[in-house]
């Protein structure tokens, strides 16, 4: 409870006049939304307003996706959840850390959810969005999550830097030290999968070796805030992320002015891996809520991570013993790909490969972060 003392009440104008419910009424989202638009549920928990999201799908015409705790899914009714294009189910590893982290009843209900609605004939991607706590065994919790076959996809984030009073110089600078030795684990797996052929879409890997190879040439946040997705607030003003909701100061246009006064990420300016990073969080460092000691540490984790998917990808494309062998074909996202030759012998006979762009591509600003 000490977090309520954090002071971002006298750095931030909050909102108070704004309604706790959004009364948006689905008319305002009708001549807000183009249909090339999509509108993601997001609350708190936005399945517990269900009548007014299955009003909002009876009635917008535009792509739909959700962020959801999972717990309610079971509610939807099959037509609406097939109007549902991707959704974004938290869950944070084995079910043990689940429970640490999220109670007792969670991990249970969401195994069972997803059952559910993989047997209703849902085909969406489910992506499965973990939050890495005090425990830095991410190798670990990543693979007991695809072990459950029922994700497409996985994004994870370091509960770090968001709140004020959970810093602690000597826990976390050793929660680095594993977590990198951890990430150094999962990318060896992920490389030698991909070396199989199998490519599997995990959002900080796909993203950031995008961003490391050139095909993504957005040198923004990865995540979109600001700039490629908004969040409208329950009074129709517009955030440049959730987490912001209700911050005036902070507010960039409404449904009736539209985006004005973009969110620049600040802070970040001398930094070598800006153009692949972004600046990992637009809360973050506009809360600085972690001293600097702390803030240093979470970006060490980012460079640690960059550094790890440059050096990999360099090694599969070079030349030398370390070249690691790639099949002839990958199997990406679920389908048939190829990794293309580059014609050229390896100095030790080892043929060179080249990460082919399609193979890589993914939908981009719907949730995953991307970095850590
Ligand atoms: S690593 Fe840290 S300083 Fe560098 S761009 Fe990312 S958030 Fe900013």
């Amino acid at each position: 409870m000490k977090e309520f003392d954090n002071g971002l009440e006298k750095k931030w104008d909050y909102d108070l006049d704004a309604p706790v419910d959004s009364d948006i009424s689905v008319e305002k989202l009708k001549g807000f939304l183009k249909p090339s638009d999509t509108l993601i549920f997001y609350g708190g928990e936005p399945l517990v307003m269900v009548e007014k999201m299955k009003e909002i799908m009876d009635n917008v015409n535009c792509r739909f996706m959700i962020q959801t705790n999972g717990l309610l899914l079971d509610k939807l009714p099959r037509e609406y959840l097939m109007k549902l294009d991707k959704m974004l189910v938290s869950i944070d590893g084995t079910r043990n850390r689940d429970v640490e982290n999220k109670g007792a009843v969670h991990y249970d209900k969401v195994v069972s959810n997803l059952g559910g609605i993989r047997a209703k004939g849902y085909s969406g991607e489910i992506v499965a969005r973990m939050v890495v706590s005090e425990k830095p065994d991410i190798y670990e919790q990543v693979m007991a999550i695809l072990k459950l076959e029922l994700f497409d996809s996985v994004h994870w984030q370091i509960d770090a830097g968001f709140y004020k009073n959970d810093f602690d110089f000597k826990e976390f600078s050793e929660f680095v030290g594993e977590y990198n030795k951890s990430i150094d684990r999962l990318l060896d797996w992920w490389f030698g999968e991909i070396g199989k052929g199998e490519i599997i879409k995990m959002y900080p890997f796909v993203g950031i070796l995008n961003r490391v190879k050139g095909w993504d040439s957005e040198t923004r946040l990865p995540c979109g805030a600001g700039f490629a997705n908004f969040t409208i607030n329950t009074n129709g003003d517009l955030s440049a992320c959730p987490i912001m909701n209700s911050v005036r100061n902070m507010y960039c246009g409404s449904m009736d002015s539209g985006v004005v006064g973009k969110k620049v990420i600040s802070g970040c300016e001398e930094c070598g891996y800006r153009k692949i990073c972004g600046g990992r969080c637009l809360y973050w460092r506009e809360a600085k809520l972690w001293p600097k000691e702390g803030d240093d540490l979470i970006c060490s984790t980012i460079k640690y991570l960059i550094d790890g998917i440059r050096s990999r990808a360099e090694e599969i494309e070079g030349a030398g013993e370390k070249a690691i062998e790639l099949s002839h074909s990958a199997r990406i996202f679920g389908e048939k790909g190829s990794l293309e030759e580059t014609g050229a012998m390896a100095e030790n006979s080892k043929r060179k490969r080249k990460l082919r762009k399609e193979d890589f591509e993914f939908e981009k600003y719907f949730g995953p972060e991307i970095i850590p």
